[in-house]
């Protein structure tokens, strides 16, 4: 490390700043954010995002350097993946640092699963396996914090390494936190996981051998063909190298010229001579592939192996598996790429416009959960034929992962050409399927990006079309939308508030209204619902309209309602001691909640400390949450069911209810949505429902309560029907604490 002007020789710990940040730091981290979020608004390559943000935060840390490393795809090893500071020799020295007690900051990160400061590298136990990087690199500190994917696993480190003995102040902790938060984000977006898995499902079923190692040629995985021709199982040679099969007929420069074609063409085939596990020797066609990531990197290789007769078939094979997806038969990604950029050349000379749509089907995780995965490979076939059907010759598809997929439309004059064939997409993919003698109804959400006024490459015009589609979703399905410049802002809103939630949290801005709730035969207040509120200090108070999506889609959620859950019983237990009768009280929670934090535990904790009654905690689930993984949600609630606590199906009738799911989750009351209330007295269609939906629910003891009840005309319709319960602003809006019991008293 030769870059450290004044790297102190002294040993003691220098102290930075402990106490609440500055002024002058709180503006070092907003402009550290603002140019961040700039970048990731501009659709910065991920890659020079994280280079920024490691060189940031260089500068708001002098004396030190900054890195990113993530685990290997075995879980196995950290390498580093962004060191802008770094020589490609010293980033070579870290490569492959094992995670282990005395792994250092970044591998005790990994080890532990949290954060690590280490303040006095040549001392610390922390360091004891990789004291030896300490004194070469001069590290005398270094801390270290968890980057998480999407689904909140710990898949990498960003870390400070300075060349003084120092411990990080608030201003630097959150200087890292802030970091590693954008680079989670970043990383989770350019995953390319989704198509290698695409990729070994073809493998799985194809004739021939095929293997597929990371770029260090470690074996991840073959294939039931390769076992059957080689002769080993995955377990015998996950781990090794392909050198397990050599024969020892081939000289090493055979090899040496292999891999050369490899790295120089991405490929090599031809003939070799392979040992089969019994010892037997015999000739196989091989063929390399290198397989490369969005940012070009080559991350895996695939060998494919044949019978060296069956090599005119196999050659065609690999030709068409390479540039098609197995499982629809349409072009992958990357033919797609080719003919979109033709397309735009083509477009450019003749003046036309081109449409892009990202179309995702709305129900498909629950239809294949339901269906079998069997089906749901069906159902995509049939899908996608439907889709072909609609468009011209000139037109393309792809499929892009999953249930989702891309379209190109060319030559068009301008958009109500392009809604028009979207219209007919919508209206086609609305028509039931017949399928294994049932009727399957599906939708899709479409996002539509138009060139050239949304963009002139690719990446531009999928990723505008992919946030449109999003927004087609957010707006209720079975819907298009075209991009606009509103959305992009967007993305910067989220980033900002996605932050705020974080300092939200922390300082304690959140608050709970109480809206109470009303048992139609006794005129009784039975209960109360607890809604969130966010009290900003710049903007006011914030409904949770304004945050709770966000919050569900960082994962915030899981701590936000820890602590909706354990205030509101707090508060009920208050009312209680104020002399108030035991009411219910009922809190809204998140499929988040239940799919990454312990629910039930979080549950059970807060009874324990408030002292609350379990019959008295209601929890208000919404209809998506059974689109969840119904086991562990199931487990959950059982557990939840056992204590006492009540659960209730809350905006019942917009969803996917169905009287099977009702009686499986063991649910006790059902909670009209709002939009059928709001109509009740005007259209007859409504009223039919709601009484509909009582008689039900009645018939499987299920209790009624009917939410947005507004005026007294409503309340008759409702008591007509049967309604057990109703909660409206006919008889208050939701209150803060103190003058929900003043309204309780007045009664
Ligand atoms: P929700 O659970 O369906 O709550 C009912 C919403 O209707 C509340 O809006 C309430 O203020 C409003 N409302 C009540 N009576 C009337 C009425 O007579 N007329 C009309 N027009 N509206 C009425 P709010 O408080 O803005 O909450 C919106 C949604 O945010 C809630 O819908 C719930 O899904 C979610 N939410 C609120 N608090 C939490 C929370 O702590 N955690 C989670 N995960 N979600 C929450
Ligand atoms: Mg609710
Ligand atoms: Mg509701």
């Amino acid at each position: 490390m030769s870059a450290h002007p004044n790297a102190s020789s002294v040993q003691h710990v220098n102290p930075i700043d402990s106490g609440p940040l500055s002024i002058a730091e709180q503006n070092q981290l907003l402009t550290l954010q603002r140019a961040i979020l700039e970048s990731v608004a501009r659709g910065a390559d991920h890659m020079e995002v994280i280079n920024q943000i490691c060189r940031l935060a260089e500068n708001l840390l002098t004396n030190a350097f900054s890195s990113v490393m993530l685990m290997d795809d075995n879980n196995e090893f950290l390498n580093v993946y962004a060191a802008p500071s770094l020589t490609l020799a010293q980033i070579h020295k870290i490569n492959g640092l094992r995670p282990s007690p005395g792994g250092g900051s970044c591998g005790n990160v990994i080890y532990q699963q949290k954060v690590q400061y280490v303040s006095n590298t040549f001392t610390d136990e922390r360091w004891q396996d990789i004291r030896h990087l300490a004194y070469e690199f001069d590290v005398r500190s270094c801390w270290s914090i968890p980057i998480f994917s999407a689904e909140n696993k710990v898949i990498g480190t960003f870390a400070l390494s300075s060349f003084e003995h120092r411990e990080p102040g608030q201003f630097h902790r959150m200087l890292l936190e802030i970091g590693s938060a954008i680079i989670g984000i970043v990383l989770n977006r350019n995953k390319s996981q989704e198509s290698l898995r695409q990729f070994e499902k073809v493998f799985e079923g194809s004739e021939q051998g095929i293997m597929v190692t990371d770029v260090r040629q470690v074996i991840l995985s073959v294939n039931p063909a390769f076992t059957k021709m080689q002769g080993f199982t995955l377990d015998d040679i996950k781990g090794k190298t392909p050198k397990v099969l050599s024969s020892g007929l081939h000289d090493a420069g055979f090899y040496r010229n292999l891999w050369e074609s490899v790295t120089n063409f991405g490929h090599w085939r031809g003939e070799i001579w392979n040992r089969r596990k019994n010892g037997e020797v015999f000739p196989e066609w091989l063929s390399i592939t290198e397989v490369k990531n969005t940012a070009g990197e080559v991350t895996h290789y695939v060998g494919t192996f044949s019978d060296i007769s069956d090599l005119k078939s196999a050659q065609k094979e690999i030709q068409y598996l390479s540039s098609h997806d197995a499982l629809t038969g349409l072009p992958d990604i990357t033919l797609f790429r080719d003919r979109l950029e033709n397309a735009i050349s083509m477009a450019a000379t003749a003046n036309s416009n081109i449409g892009v749509l990202a179309l995702n089907l709305d129900n498909f995780k629950f239809l294949n959960d339901s269906l079998g995965y069997a089906s749901g490979d069906k159902l995509l076939r049939l899908f996608a034929e439907r889709l072909k059907a609609c468009l011209r010759e000139t037109d393309s598809i792809c499929r892009h992962g999953g249930d989702e997929f891309i379209i190109l439309l060319n030559h068009m004059h301008d958009d109500e050409s392009i809604s028009y064939i979207v219209d007919t997409l919508l209206n086609e993919i609305s028509s039931p399927f017949a399928f294994a003698g049932n009727n399957i109804s599906t939708s899709c959400s479409v996002g539509v990006a138009v060139y050239p006024t949304d963009g002139n490459d690719f990446e531009k015009l999928f990723g505008r079309a992919r946030k449109a589609m999003s927004q087609a979703k957010e707006e209720g399905r079975n819907t298009a939308r075209f991009f606009t410049e509103k959305l992009n802002t967007d993305s910067l809103h989220y980033l900002n508030i996605a932050y705020g939630l974080r300092e939200a949290l922390a300082h304690h801005q959140f608050e709970l209204h109480y809206q109470p709730q009303i048992n139609l035969s006794s005129a009784q207040v039975i209960g109360a619902e607890a809604l969130i509120r966010w009290r900003h200090p710049h903007n006011g108070m914030q409904p949770p309209a304004q945050f709770i999506a966000i919050a569900e889609q960082t994962g915030l959620i899981v701590e936000i309602g820890e602590w909706v859950i354990e205030e509101a019983c707090r508060q009920a237990m208050e009312w209680q001691k104020n002399g108030l009768p035991p009411l219910s009280i009922a809190v809204n929670v998140s499929a988040v909640q239940f799919r990454r934090g312990n629910l039930d535990k979080v549950i059970i904790k807060a009874l324990e400390r408030t002292g609350l009654e379990p019959r008295l905690l209601e929890l208000e689930l919404t209809e998506s949450i059974l689109l969840e993984d119904i086991d562990h949600l199931l487990a959950q609630l059982d557990v939840l069911k056992q204590l006492g606590v009540k659960l209730a199906i809350d905006d019942f009738g917009t969803g996917y209810s169905s009287l099977a799911y009702l009686k499986r989750f063991n649910i006790d009351r059902l909670k009209i949505d709002q939009s059928f209330v709001r109509d009740i007295n005007t259209d007859p269609n409504d009223a039919a429902i709601v009484r509909a939906i009582v008689q039900m629910a009645h018939t499987l003891n299920l209790e009624v309560i009917a939410e947005g009840v507004e005026d007294e005309a409503m309340l008759k319709h409702l008591r007509e029907s049967g309604c057990d319960e109703v909660q409206g602003y006919l008889f208050s809006k939701p209150l803060p604490a103190h003058a929900f019991e003043a309204f309780i008293n007045s009664r």
